[in-house]
């Protein structure tokens, strides 16, 4: 079995062949470090049409496309099997190349694993529909896999983003070629490794990594790519989204996010502090969903904010690997310019910066991107800070005086993706929940997910839905079946005999 640094520039997956061309390759730097990890060989344009093409030809097998249901689960639980037994070897790809900590890179690979599953029993389980009839026929409605999905990922989460995608897009029957993040591209080779000895047949999945800028449109375009899935920041989804249009293929796309979240001052405070804390620094802020603009209702604001404080201040900012960390660098140094450039033009503009907007001292993490844990004050809704999607460990917070204002200032983003609201109301819970713009409502509670439910953006946050069994169907598409139950034609109009 390889090891991440195990081959040297490490190899990329095409029709089950290693695919070692050193023309071209991606170096990559430990963000906790600065030292680089290793080389990884970046596919050109003309992998990309290699790998579509082979992916057409392996989805359209028999052996793949008419697969039955409980072989097709058999693989998708096997691949959850090897991932397991890999998982160090997963999680070591993703702490090493985005400085996420450790016990969060396992989780993600015990919950890529358990996505698997679902979609292994789902696809058992998920059938086609006889629809209602309306004359003397029957009517059917069937779920067919698209041919070869273009799969894009992002870097901050790549191990679960991944098997969303590759795991719903396998289960319905498709070819897939993905191409991960070029800061985080070894995971998803190590899946496609894993998938591979899963049985998943060679060509069904391919893993090219390389610059966006440089093969994404190559991917995207290609007349053989019948659907892309796309996971990343709102700007490359909006030109995804129009060369799809233009082919007239579908875009699963899910964006980046501003999300609001809630504490009315009737709610369990020390429960909504945790939580406030816990939505916007766990992973360093580089979460779509991160709760990053805190609503507090004025009477509460100070009490509140003085308890984050005093959680944030205790959080612990480490090397990924070591034991109790709780924030890793960001996942690039480019990431935490951005960051420390939001946040001088916040103070600029008289920003308050309650704790944080610095790198640690700890010379231990000089070298590494680390940014501490910030909150950011006496702003409005208006600011950039507060409208633009920072993706680091920065909190704005913000004090509101009824309902209807906070209403108003949460949705007035141009995201909708995630949303959270602590209130002992339940009546007012209700209604806030439905008047949020935002594809996710988290109530008395926030960052509960499940592979079950649903999951995607409202607004400029994205387009279609991936996760539970909607996720599946996202990779599905539809045909409708008349079938005559007549030896007579007996539609349209009568014809003269
Ligand atoms: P990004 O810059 O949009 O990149 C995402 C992916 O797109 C990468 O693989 C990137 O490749 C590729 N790409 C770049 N330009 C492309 C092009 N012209 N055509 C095709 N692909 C192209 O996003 P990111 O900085 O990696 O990730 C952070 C963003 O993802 C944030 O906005 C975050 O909110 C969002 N996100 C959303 C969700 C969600 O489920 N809604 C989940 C996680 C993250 P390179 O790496 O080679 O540039």
């Amino acid at each position: 079995m390889s090891t991440v640094a195990g081959v040297h520039p490490i190899p990329f997956l095409i029709g089950g062949e290693w695919i070692q061309d050193k023309s071209s390759f991606i170096t990559h730097i430990n963000p906790a470090t600065g030292e680089v990890n290793y080389e990884i060989c970046a596919g050109t344009e003309a992998h990309i049409d290699l790998a579509v093409r082979t992916a057409h030809k392996a989805a359209s097998q028999p052996a793949w496309r008419n697969m039955l249901p409980h072989n097709r689960a058999q693989i998708l639980n096997k691949i959850a099997d090897l991932m397991l037994e890999r998982s160090d070897l997963l999680a070591r790809c993703q702490m090493l190349e985005n400085g996420k900590v450790w016990k969060e890179c396992k989780n993600q690979v015990i919950n890529g694993a358990a996505t698997f599953r679902f979609c292994a029993a789902a696809i058992e389980t998920l059938g086609s529909e006889i629809t209602p009839p309306r004359g003397n026929y029957l009517s059917m409605t069937v779920y067919e896999p698209w041919g070869v999905v273009a799969a894009i990922t992002p870097w901050n989460s790549p191990i679960t983003l991944t098997c969303n995608k590759i795991a719903a897009a396998l289960a319905a029957g498709n070819g897939i070629v993905l191409k991960p993040a070029s800061f985080t591209p070894t995971s998803g080779i190590e899946l496609g490794r894993i998938a591979l000895d899963a049985g998943v047949p060679p060509g069904v999945l391919n893993v090219v990594p390389g610059a966006g800028s440089k093969i994404g449109d190559a991917l995207v375009t290609h007349p053989l790519v019948r659907m892309v899935s796309f996971t990343g920041g709102t700007e490359v989804g909006r030109r995804i989204s129009e060369l799809c249009g233009k082919k007239i293929i579908p875009a699963v796309l899910e964006l980046g996010g501003k999300s609001p979240h809630i504490i009315f001052a009737d709610a369990n405070l020390k429960a909504a502090a945790d939580a406030a804390t816990v939505a916007i620094f766990e992973g360093t802020g580089q979460s779509c969903t991160a709760g990053s603009r805190l609503f507090v209702e004025r009477k509460v604001y100070d009490e509140m904010i003085a308890m984050i404080i005093e959680r944030a201040r205790a959080l612990r900012v480490d090397l990924p690997d070591a034991p109790g960390a709780q924030l890793g660098p960001s996942a690039s140094f480019s990431q935490r310019e951005y960051i420390e450039k939001m946040v001088e033009g916040a103070r600029k503009e008289g920003a308050e910066i309650l704790i944080g907007g610095a790198r640690p001292t700890e010379r231990h993490l000089a070298k590494g991107a680390f940014y501490l844990p910030t909150i950011v004050a006496g702003i409005t809704n208006k600011s950039p800070i507060a409208q633009q999607e920072i993706f680091g460990p920065v909190l704005c917070a913000m004090p509101f005086d009824n309902e209807d204002d906070l209403i108003q200032q949460a949705n007035d983003t141009m995201f909708g993706l995630a949303s959270g609201i602590w209130t002992a109301d339940y009546k007012r819970a209700w209604r806030v929940a439905r008047a949020l713009e935002a594809g996710m409502v988290w109530i008395n509670t926030y960052k509960q997910f499940s592979t079950a439910a649903p999951f995607g953006g409202f607004k400029e946050s994205g387009l279609g839905r991936e996760k539970g069994l909607q996720g599946i169907r996202t990779y599905q598409q539809v045909k409708t079946m008349f079938w005559s139950m007549s030896d007579t034609f007996d539609g349209g109009f009568s014809i003269a005999k």
